[in-house]
């Protein structure tokens, strides 16, 4: 065995209380090593908060695994960088039509979700799976109540996708499913390398990646709360990954990650979209959407507005949008451009969604 568990204690920073008190308690486990391509971010500063459901410590602030391992993607794959080419001329005819969501019913996306677990805790409920892919609908038709937080300026831009998460029905050899997989494993954590994905590596395989929108749920080391692969990728590898703790509304879903924003964020990447702040330091970087204010960094926590940085003032950061690294309660929009780019991938690289 490599990795070895590292009992935490409570930390006297946490930021919520234990959901309840658990007769035999267990130990949670973080990895000592991060993954084989390492985190480019330092660790953060306040140390995971430990709970006792015996799940993982959830992460005092958000961290998405999804631009490094897009990047080790890239490198590994070469097809990648030449598949994102098209995929950005397909953009740039949807943005020349001037439209954002596709008009008319709902596009339908059948979800399969891999529960993954070792402990009883991470092998989450159906409840808890099915409040996710409820609040994925709210936030994917802009019908999230709390909406009503964007700020004045940006309230004309909060836009539907016009997308609809379902379970999935059928399996891919047309049986029927509860579109809900659980798979033991006896790995203590998963980190982003997508051993979560492979069978060989302790994971559950995907299905078909062209037809179901693949989410896997699990222990994720690294203070990561989830990663995405972007449209264009290697296949077997396609989809998102969520902590466990970070999943859904109720059951082991825990504050500040406890409204389903975790997947909401990395479907957004699955979709195309890039972090709000466009992943650099210098206000150079950009999301490849032009109704979302340049940012100079991710905006954590609860911001107030305005945040003002890279001469975006006197509006500053939307750290309201979907694609900043905000706690899950502070996240509450996507923009028109976002939306034409996410409409754009369904009528691209994921065409056969649903199909
Ligand atoms: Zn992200």
């Amino acid at each position: 065995m490599k990795k070895k568990a590292t009992p935490k204690k409570a930390s006297p920073a946490k930021k919520s209380p234990p959901a309840k008190k658990s007769s035999s308690p267990k130990k949670s486990a973080t990895p000592k090593k991060s993954s084989p391509v390492g985190i480019s971010a330092p660790p953060p500063a306040v140390p995971p908060t430990a709970n006792s459901a015996g799940t993982a410590p959830v992460p005092p602030t958000r961290k998405c695994g999804t631009m490094i391992v897009h990047n080790r993607l890239i490198e590994q794959h070469p097809n990648f960088r030449q598949a994102l080419v098209n995929i950005e001329r397909g953009v740039a005819r949807r943005m020349a039509l001037g439209l954002a969501a596709r008009a008319g019913a709902p596009t339908t996306i059948p979800v399969v979700v891999h529960v993954v677990f070792k402990l009883p805790a991470e092998n989450i409920s159906d409840a808890q799976v099915k409040s996710q892919i409820a609040a994925l609908n709210k936030d994917y038709s802009a019908t999230n109540t709390d909406k009503s937080k964007t700020p004045a300026p940006w309230k004309g831009l909060v836009s539907s996708a016009n997308i609809q998460f379902v379970l999935a029905t059928k399996d891919p050899k047309g049986k029927a499913t509860t579109g809900i997989i659980r798979t033991q494993t006896t790995k203590t954590s998963f980190s982003d390398d997508d051993g979560v994905k492979l069978a060989s590596k302790g994971g559950a395989p995907a299905w078909p990646t062209d037809k179901y929108l693949n989410i896997w749920v699990c222990t994720l080391g690294g203070g990561l709360l989830g990663y995405a692969q972007f449209p264009g990728g290697p296949v077997a590898t396609d989809g998102v990954v969520i902590l466990n703790v970070a999943f859904g509304t109720t059951g082991t879903a825990k504050p500040p990650f406890n409204l389903g924003r975790s997947a909401t964020h990395e479907v957004g990447h699955w979709l195309n979209l890039r972090h709000i702040w466009g992943d650099t330091e210098h206000c150079e970087g950009s999301d490849f959407v032009a109704d979302t204010p340049k940012a100079q960094l991710p905006n954590f926590g609860k911001p107030v507005f305005p945040h003002v940085t890279c001469n975006n003032g006197p509006n500053g950061d939307m750290f309201v949008n979907y694609m900043d690294y905000v706690d899950d309660d502070t996240m509450v929009m996507f923009t028109t451009g976002q939306v034409t780019r996410m409409t754009a991938t369904l009528e691209g690289p994921r065409s056969k969604l649903g199909k």
